[in-house]
């Protein structure tokens, strides 16, 4: 990163949830941040503010991450307000659960072009402007689901597979331009996402879960905040779980 000038982070889907606290995490360890959602705009007065106490600057944007165009719109707007992109985070993401036996085309096809396409798109935007720098750091979301699978989220799961493959084929690809990628792989956090769980299924979960808590969406933001930044300069191609332990 360079010592002159602040660093630029830009995270999808960082209107809310995990998205939104690693925006957060970003401000108050003094980036600025570029982020976009599909419709629900953020809190924007709540993160100027942030910014403001931390002295930085935030760009916000409605962007579908499935829409390549708008992504690369986006990621160039970004560079445009607040300069060269040190490090990326794709956070947007859906569930659309049910069992196989009746998921429609529908289902499956908005879930793998929101969650892996997405991802694609908002890297492939990006990765020629950190290949010509010479540096940047990318993290991407996957799940507990993408490693261990889950029921009735075949759609999910395959999505959140994907990333993983993705993601480590990344890093092998970039590393020699210093760019790093690496995954991270949340359990039960609680955000909207789950929010909506019922309780049979909530409880189901949270008794296997070794640490017997549901995570927060802070602690995800320590673990991508860390691997996007120099302290993790020798980290690349991982998947890190925050998963109070039940995808051991
Ligand atoms: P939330 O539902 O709380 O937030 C999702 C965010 O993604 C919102 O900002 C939403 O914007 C945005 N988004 C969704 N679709 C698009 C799109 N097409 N284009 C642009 N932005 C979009 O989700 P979480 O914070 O819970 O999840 C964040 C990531 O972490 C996801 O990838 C999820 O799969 C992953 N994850 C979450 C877990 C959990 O338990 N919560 C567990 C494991 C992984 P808008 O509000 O406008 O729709």
């Amino acid at each position: 990163m360079p010592q002159d000038s602040r660093p630029v982070a830009v995270v999808s889907g960082g209107s809310r949830g995990i998205g939104r606290a690693v925006v957060e995490r970003f401000l108050t360890d003094g980036y600025d941040v570029g982020y976009c959602y599909r419709s629900r705009p953020a809190d924007a007065d709540a993160i100027e503010r942030l910014a403001a106490e931390h002295g930085g600057r935030v760009f916000g944007a409605s962007v579908d991450v499935t829409d390549p165009d708008a992504v690369r719109g986006f990621l160039e707007g970004t560079q445009e307000r607040l300069g060269a992109i040190d490090a990326i985070v794709t956070s947007a993401g859906i569930v659309q659960d049910g069992p196989l036996v009746t998921m429609g085309q529908e289902a499956w096809t908005s879930v793998i072009d929101t969650n892996l396409t997405g991802t694609y798109n908002v890297c492939r935007a990006a990765v020629f402007a950190l290949m010509k720098q010479g540096r940047g750091s990318i993290v991407t979301l996957s799940s507990v689901a993408g490693v261990c699978g889950s029921a009735t989220q075949t759609n999910y799961a395959a999505s959140k597979a994907g990333i993983i493959g993705f993601t480590r084929s990344l890093a092998k690809e970039v590393a020699r331009f210093g760019i790093r990628a690496n995954v991270v792989a949340p359990g039960l956090i609680a955000t909207d996402m789950t929010d909506g769980m019922k309780a049979k299924a909530r409880e189901a979960v949270l008794a296997q879960i070794p640490l017997g808590r549901i995570g927060t969406a802070a602690e995800v933001a320590d673990t991508v905040a860390f691997l996007a930044s120099d302290r993790a300069s020798y980290i690349t191609g991982q998947v890190i779980r925050i998963d109070g332990g039940i995808g051991n």
